[in-house]
């Protein structure tokens, strides 16, 4: 909002309705901002608030039409705040209109090998709880590798829309994928809808486009949405910040903890949040983030280690040693862990895997999972969040990752924290300190707390990091870099509305 410097607000009265529509003369001709339509008393206790009345010495005589052109940015940002808080209201109506209070999940098949992929529908399931936001329904974002949409088929409307990434992803690039075909289980949820609905996923393609692989109608009133459940387990409070509408809602899921292990989970749970909490800028959001667990027993203690011989029945199926590298925690289960998942509301999954080796992996919309017992355990944690939670990039880059050409150098990668200067423009050039050269010298790194650091993303030259140092850079709790927190805060945002 804050880029709108001379815009334009027109306002049509006819006699049933109004609407408002706000343009902007900053970044195009006439580019339309917004264009919502609201009730008459809304709008006149709108415009008495913003002061609108004085400067416009026609108005109420002539209600048909009306237009003015305002140079005052504070007039104008008071009157954007105002139409976006009703557009809120509007977007909030929209949800009741659109969607039950509970949560629907499309399982499917991702299945292919280095160059190509296809998408196999598995099954429907309905969810009893819907923890997201009910007015953030549309995601503005463009982060992740894939993006689904859910569009009313009578209304030709997007009514849903989410990024994310997935195990699948990493894979096809690393050197197995160009000799062989896998397939990963994979899901998306969204909340339930109450007519027809066509769900279309995309890829992020290699040039940076949005490319349409699959799509499937469903009919909420189908008898194949599965009703069952097979992981029901009671759940526990960690924090309770408030409604789960309008706050951030995590759930800790235990892995490899027997059923007397439960009491140590739940510390394990307390001490991470504590960790969570204690970190900037997360510190800021304690009142807005709810913490729960869930109460699900393994068979026996631990989790797998391939490398070392070592297997444990545990009910996440998850594993050290993914693509071979034996600190790279991750689980392909992702039925199970739904599963699991389903029996609170929640926004965000953490898996803790209870063992005390060094290990974890996170990925954007997907999940972050971590051991509950090692040393660097408040490091790892926020770090693996960092992915999950916010789409954070990796800012290192002298490691044994077995990724190969992850990133495209003629393209910005879609990571906040991550630039190939081919647009810096539209990633964190406004937050740079001044004067600082780009690209920064490592030598200043004091001087130029924020600039455009070599290195990141597993590669050494031809990517940039924001700071010298950084949670997503070295081994470092509480040390997330100014870039990084803002792209946290964010999604605080995005999520607590
Ligand atoms: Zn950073």
């Amino acid at each position: 909002m804050s880029d709108v410097f001379c815009s334009e607000i027109i306002l049509l009265f006819p006699e049933k309705f109004l609407q408002v529509q706000v343009h902007s003369h900053f970044t195009s001709d006439n580019l339309l901002l917004l264009s919502i339509n609201v009730s008459p008393i809304a709008l006149l206790n709108l415009v008495k608030a913003v002061k609108m009345v004085q400067r416009q010495p026609e108005y109420p005589n002539n209600p048909y039409f009306c237009k003015q052109l305002f140079n005052n940015n504070m007039l104008m940002k008071s009157i954007l705040l105002s139409l976006m808080f009703i557009a809120t209201l509007n977007a909030s109506a929209q949800f009741d209109k659109f969607f039950y209070n509970k949560t629907l999940r499309l399982d499917y098949v991702h299945t292919g090998n280095a160059t190509s992929d296809a998408y196999a529908l598995d099954e429907l399931i309905e969810e009893p709880y819907w923890g997201g936001s009910k007015v953030n329904l549309v995601s503005p974002l463009d982060y992740g590798n894939y993006k689904f949409t859910v569009t009313d088929i009578e209304t030709g409307t997007i009514i849903y829309s989410r990024g994310y990434s997935s195990l699948f992803s990493e894979w096809q690039t690393t050197a197995e994928a160009k000799e062989t075909f896998r397939s990963y289980p994979e899901n998306v949820i969204f909340p339930f809808p109450k007519k027809p609905v066509m769900v279309d996923f995309y890829n992020h393609t290699r040039e940076g486009e949005w490319f349409k692989k699959f799509s499937y109608r469903i009919d909420p009133n189908s008898y194949f949405i599965k009703k069952e459940r097979r992981h029901e387990y009671p759940s526990f409070v960690v924090n309770k910040a408030g409604d789960p509408a309008v706050c951030l809602d995590i759930v800790f899921l235990p892995e490899g903890y027997t059923n007397t292990e439960m009491e140590k989970f739940k510390a394990d749970c307390a001490r991470l949040a504590d960790f969570l909490m204690k970190c900037a800028p997360f510190n800021e959001y304690s009142g807005k983030i709810n913490i729960s667990g869930v109460l699900a027993p393994s068979i026996e203690s631990g989790a797998d280690i391939p490398g070392e011989e070592v297997w444990k029945k545990t009910v996440l199926n998850s594993s050290f040693y993914t693509f071979d590298i034996d600190r790279y925690l991750t689980t392909s289960d992702m039925k199970s862990v739904r599963d699991v998942a389903a029996n609170v509301p929640y926004d965000q999954i953490c898996v803790v895997a209870n063992s005390q080796v060094y290990g974890g992996g996170g990925i954007y919309n997907h999940y972050a999972l971590f051991t509950s017992d090692n040393a660097y355990a408040n490091y790892v944690f926020v770090h693996e969040f960092g992915h999950s939670f916010a789409g954070l990039g990796d800012e290192y880059y002298n490691s044994e990752v077995a990724y190969e050409d992850i990133y495209n150098l003629k393209i910005e990668p879609w990571e906040p924290n991550l630039t190939t200067l081919v647009d810096f423009d539209s990633k964190w050039k406004n937050m740079v300190t001044p004067d600082a050269p780009i690209p920064t010298r490592e030598g200043d790194k004091n001087k130029y707390p924020v600039g455009a650091y070599e290195g990141g993303g597993y590669l050494t030259k031809g990517i940039f990091r924001p700071s010298y140092d950084c949670t997503m850079k070295s081994l470092s709790y509480n040390n997330f870099c100014p870039v990084c927190q803002k792209a946290i805060v964010d999604m605080l945002e995005y999520f607590t509305k």
